[in-house]
């Protein structure tokens, strides 16, 4: 276990707010914005609920009071979506305009598919009142079509990401060739349709894409990326003068995120594997 914490620490600034703060002012000084996210998901109680909330307020004067570059992530289950959709719209809502009223952005991370719907409901109706707010759309699922048609009429933002949920292949495409082929569909018609939006990924082919399109589209255009992965390419796309941000989590709920980090890399499981087992 200790060896998975160890591990884990390369894609996670540490523990406490504090942890976030001074990566994030790393970054900013190599030239990188940042989104910060407190690590947590699937609260059961309000109590629970509140507390994530006033870490997410903390966060946000942070970002105030040392003027950083940084927006917030955060996840609606961790809100309360799991107790009941109208508690978490309130939730989020204080965090919303709370950020809001300091200019600072909130992009709502989505979370695997029973989450979809109402995770694109609360941020519509979000969106309605406050327009720095955007959303998580993964290209794995079949329905995000569709659902990017419905942001994007509502002058919604969009980060888009491949998905980093095991999804059944009724709802979802499987193949990595497959998920690719998809969010190179949707940049397209987000290209078409957005003025601001934000791609997140790590794949240099896609990034090249969406570089090249951007050349006659000319839109403001976010490059997200993890923190711990793939840093030379950051360094290398700043130089050019592009829009690269950093998405930085902290806290102690750091195993189901660090689950999805190593699933998503072959290597990543080798390493795991052979520290267990010593070959
Ligand atoms: C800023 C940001 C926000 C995200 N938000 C969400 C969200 O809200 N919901 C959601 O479902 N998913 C989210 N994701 C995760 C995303 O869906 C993918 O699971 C993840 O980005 C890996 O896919 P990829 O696009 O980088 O492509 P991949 O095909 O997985 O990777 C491309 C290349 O990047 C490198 N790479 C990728 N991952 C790793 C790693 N862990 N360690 C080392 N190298 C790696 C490898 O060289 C790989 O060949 C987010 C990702 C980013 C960057």
């Amino acid at each position: 276990m200790s060896f998975l914490i160890k591990f884990a620490r390369q894609w996670i600034a540490g523990e406490t707010l504090d942890d976030a703060i001074s990566r994030t002012k790393k970054a900013n000084n190599s030239g990188i914005g940042v989104i910060i996210n407190f690590l947590g998901e699937h609260v059961r109680n309000k109590t629970e609920a509140d507390r994530n909330i006033e870490e997410n307020l903390g966060i946000l004067q942070a970002i105030e009071d040392s003027k950083l570059n940084a927006s917030l992530s955060i996840k609606l289950t961790q809100l309360g979506l799991d107790i009941e959709k109208n508690l978490c719209l309130s939730n989020a809502e204080k965090i919303v305009s709370s950020a809001a009223s300091k200019n600072i952005f909130v992009w709502i991370d989505m979370e695997n598919s029973p989450y979809t719907g109402d995770t694109i409901d609360i941020y519509l109706e979000l969106f309605k009142k406050y327009k720095n707010a955007g959303i998580a759309i993964q290209s794995n699922l079949k329905r995000s079509e569709s659902d990017v048609r419905r942001i994007a009429a509502s002058g919604g933002i969009i980060r888009l990401v491949k998905g980093a949920y095991k999804e059944k292949s009724e709802i979802a495409y499987t193949s990595r060739k497959d998920v690719t082929i998809n969010f190179s569909r949707l940049m397209g018609y987000i290209f078409y349709k957005s003025s601001f939006f934000a791609i997140a990924t790590h794949d240099e082919l896609l990034i090249n894409e969406a570089l090249e399109a951007n050349k006659a589209h000319k839109k403001r255009l976010e490059i997200q990326m993890l923190m711990g992965v793939r840093e030379e390419l950051k360094s290398g796309l700043v130089k050019k003068g592009l829009t690269v941000v950093d998405y930085i989590p902290y806290g102690k709920n750091w195993f189901p995120y660090s689950v999805r980090r190593i699933r998503e890399r072959k290597r990543n499981i080798l390493l795991i594997l052979r520290s267990i087992f010593d070959f």
